[in-house]
């Protein structure tokens, strides 16, 4: 069946009986951006995604710890829509493209025409084929993993302290020093010397161990030498256990096996080594490039298919890949609806120019690493200020603002250590 507004023949574009149609795959960072980009322009706006909500991803690692709620970093996808008259929200599962006949297939069998196609689905963890870590390690990708790790660490900690049959030595082991272990890292060690003395008294806190594994010689690679240091040398003053040149070779449910042959107990292996584009878009019929990429030209048009922009973590240009990192998506939203405006008015689409705003990663309480591309550097509390500001400006909706500035603030300011933490089910 189709939802084409009109007939069921080929998409056409702007002709008079109505306006163009752009929809836009997946409300994270660059569809948000294309969508506020078209909002109260003339074309109609579809902006489709597998989950009701966008997630802002870089604070779920304080969902999956117990310092924020799922609520405070998701956003409903219709009550963003609804803030544009020309746009409209649907939940439903991409499965592929028919760029011939210009329509979005998906998962209830439902075809979306399209005058332009703006993909940005994001992408998903990359195992790397490592036995038993698609299976036992998890990810905090998403609302429902983040929750997931929160329930296992929690109802661990629980059967530790009774002595149940069920109970797994509370170790921690993050695999993977980019910016997402070590945050997670971080955090963790932050909670074990702050919280678990106080919440747990009864666990002796020196079986409790926090160990982030990295396959080359440093974390944060990306930053420069000296950031890097500072970062490994304050997590190991945190209590981190860091274990660099050291590979992950296997995870099993309670275990992992690492490259020196060490088997570590883990009541939670978090997978943090790095992404991919999920497997089902090999089947879309679009260029793909490395780590599974869509690949664009550089004005992020998908090669051989000037309707549809892939941009975000999904798409890598030709002229070389951006990071796939947050304001790249932004600006690639932006960029793919600009041009669509352009293409409309009859002009020619132009390249994209990415703008480096600075990267920046927090470690714990009133430490983080920030790096612009001017050459400043900054570390400690004003690194971290800086991060705790733009990380609450970056949400989107008042609601989630003020409910992440409260929580953190309870979290870091009060300094009770206490956390309000709910576990769930047993996973
Ligand atoms: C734990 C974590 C921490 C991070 N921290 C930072 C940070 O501190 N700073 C930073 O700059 N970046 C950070 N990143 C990276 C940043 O979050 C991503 O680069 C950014 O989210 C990419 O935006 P996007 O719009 O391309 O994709 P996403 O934000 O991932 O959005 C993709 C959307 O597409 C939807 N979707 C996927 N497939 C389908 C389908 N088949 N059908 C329908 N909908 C679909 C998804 O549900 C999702 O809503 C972090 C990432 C993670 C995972």
């Amino acid at each position: 069946m189709s939802t084409a507004p009109q007939g069921s023949g080929p998409a056409r574009r702007s002709n008079g009986d109505r306006p163009p149609r752009v929809v836009v795959v997946g409300g994270g960072f660059a569809g948000l951006a294309a969508v506020r980009m078209l909002g109260a322009r003339n074309v109609d706006v579809l902006l489709l995604d597998r989950n009701a909500y966008a997630t802002f991803q870089p604070l779920l690692y304080q969902v999956a710890t117990g310092g924020l709620n799922p609520g405070d970093v998701t956003f409903a996808l219709r009550a963003f829509t609804s803030r544009y008259g020309n746009a409209r929200f649907r939940r439903v599962t991409v499965t592929g493209v028919d760029a011939d006949r210009r329509r979005v297939l998906t998962d209830t069998g439902d075809e979306i025409e399209y005058d332009y196609l703006i993909l940005s689905l994001g992408v998903t963890a990359n195992y790397f084929g490592i036995p038993g870590a698609e299976k036992y390690a998890k990810t905090i990708y998403t609302r429902k993993a983040a929750l997931e790790v929160r329930d296992t660490l929690f109802s661990n900690l629980e059967a530790v302290d009774q002595n149940l049959p069920t109970a797994v030595e509370p170790v921690v082991v993050v695999v993977g020093g980019g910016a997402t272990g070590v945050e997670m890292a971080g955090m963790l060690a932050e909670m074990r010397t702050s919280t678990l003395p106080k919440t747990y008294p009864e666990i002796d806190l020196d079986r409790v161990r926090v160990v982030l594994v990295e396959m080359t010689n440093d974390v944060l690679g990306p930053f420069a030498p000296d950031m890097r240091e500072y970062t490994a040398r304050e997590l190991r003053e945190r209590g981190v256990d860091l274990r660099l040149e050291t590979a992950v070779e296997e995870v099993h449910k309670d275990c992992v096996v690492l490259s020196d042959g060490e088997r570590l107990p883990s009541a939670a292996t978090i997978w943090a080594t790095g992404v991919r584009a999920d497997d089902h878009l090999s089947r879309w019929g679009l260029p793909q490039g490395r780590g599974g990429r869509i690949q664009v030209k550089p004005d992020m048009r998908v090669v051989g298919h000037p309707e549809i922009f892939a941009v975000g973590d999904v798409g890598a240009s030709t002229d070389g890949p951006l990071p796939q990192l947050a304001q790249p998506a932004i600006q690639g939203g932006r960029h793919a609806a600009t041009q669509i405006i352009r293409l409309l008015s009859g002009m020619p689409t132009e390249p994209m120019h990415y703008r480096d705003k600075g990267t920046m990663a927090t470690i714990g309480r009133s430490d983080a690493v920030v790096q612009f591309p001017n050459g400043l550097k900054l570390t400690g509390l004003v690194a971290w200020l800086a991060w705790v500001g733009l990380h609450i400006v970056q949400l989107t909706g008042q609601r989630n603002r003020l409910a992440t500035l409260a929580n953190l603030s309870v979290r870091y300011l009060t300094g009770s250590g206490r956390l309000n933490v709910i576990v769930g089910d047993p996973p």
